[in-house]
């Protein structure tokens, strides 16, 4: 871990939470996963795309020695494929020899669920065959909740609880998986509510405005209460962990500064010349140093990413149609 909170690395965060590096698109420092641990039970906060969901599994059943038997409950921060496009792959695999095992969300992310195609058709798009398979999962699977209602977790002490908060922005149905110690967020999975992060010494991040559903105000306005919230650590979907609140306070003002900004040179640059590629090379020239650990990356897939960052702004602008 650097000095500076921000932790990479597959293991413990704090005594209840491991992080889990995907893998995903066969890269390092991609895209996280976090299991809640408590002596009687887990619960797997997002899981990446199908192609995620044997590291996964090798993960929890070689490293953590976890028995699949006492997996309590798979949780999305949202539906997109590269979060929980394979929760119907790790439902299938673990209900084999635990029948109990639910997939804990609320009533928005299941229809999001239940309904993948048109999500599948925009991300191939921009990803390719690098997406995975998304399929529906049994009615039974499901284990819904309100945002904010309290989830049980077998083995969990008095002082813990575990709900969904709300951050609607990124998507609709975006929620962070929270660890509550004493009231207070002891861990708190803010997802892509907290911004895309692909540097290992600097707190900086490159938002997540993914098309189609970025929504600048609503994204905004989560960010600000999650900040209120005092958050002690935080998780992200891309990419890791950041321990200690002045460090996590640090990183979600750095994705509200930066969101801001964004926003503005991707207007700036539409005005200047009406081509999302030219903006893309714009960025990718002027600003990507300074955020980006450039050697540590796939420049291909940067570029996708950088592609669908100005992409869902242009449409929140009004610039470009969803399609
Ligand atoms: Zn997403």
């Amino acid at each position: 871990m650097s000095s500076i909170g921000i932790f990479r690395s597959s293991g413990y965060v704090t005594e209840n939470i491991v992080h889990i590096d995907l893998e995903q698109y066969n890269s390092h420092e991609v895209c996280s996963a976090f299991i809640v641990t408590s002596p009687k039970s887990y619960a797997i906060l997002d899981c990446g795309t199908s192609n995620d969901v044997p590291t996964l599994l090798t993960y929890l059943t070689s490293k953590l020695k976890v028995s699949l038997k006492k997996i309590k409950y798979l949780i999305p921060t949202h539906y997109h494929f590269d979060h929980f496009g394979g929760g119907w792959a790790l439902w299938n695999h673990i209900q084999d020899c635990n029948p109990d095992v639910k997939v804990l969300t609320t009533s928005k992310t299941k229809e999001q669920l239940q309904n993948p195609d048109l999500h599948m058709k925009q991300a191939y798009r921009t990803f390719g065959n690098m997406i995975g398979e998304m399929h529906p999962i049994p009615d039974k699977a499901y284990n819904i909740v309100s945002p904010n209602e309290e989830i049980f977790l077998p083995g969990l002490s008095d002082t813990h609880s575990l709900s969904l908060v709300p951050s609607p922005g990124h998507c609709e149905d975006h929620v962070c998986p929270t660890l509550f110690k004493d009231n207070r967020p002891e861990f708190m999975f803010v997802g892509e509510s907290g911004g895309t992060t692909m540097h290992s010494e600097k707190l900086v991040t490159l938002g997540s405005s993914m098309p189609p559903e970025f929504h600048f105000k609503t994204y905004i306005k989560s960010l600000q209460n999650l900040i209120k919230s005092n958050p002690m650590n935080i998780g992200l979907g891309h990419f890791g962990a950041i321990k200690g609140l002045d460090n996590s306070l640090k990183l979600l003002n750095e994705n509200l500064e930066f969101t801001t900004y964004f926003r503005k040179f991707v207007k700036e640059r539409y005005e200047e010349k009406n081509e999302t590629r030219w903006i893309v090379e714009q960025f990718l020239e002027h600003e990507i140093e300074n955020r980006v650990e450039i050697s540590k990356i796939d420049m291909k897939l940067l570029i996708r990413i950088i592609v669908a960052l100005v992409y869902g702004q242009l449409i929140d602008l009004g610039y470009r149609n969803p399609k």
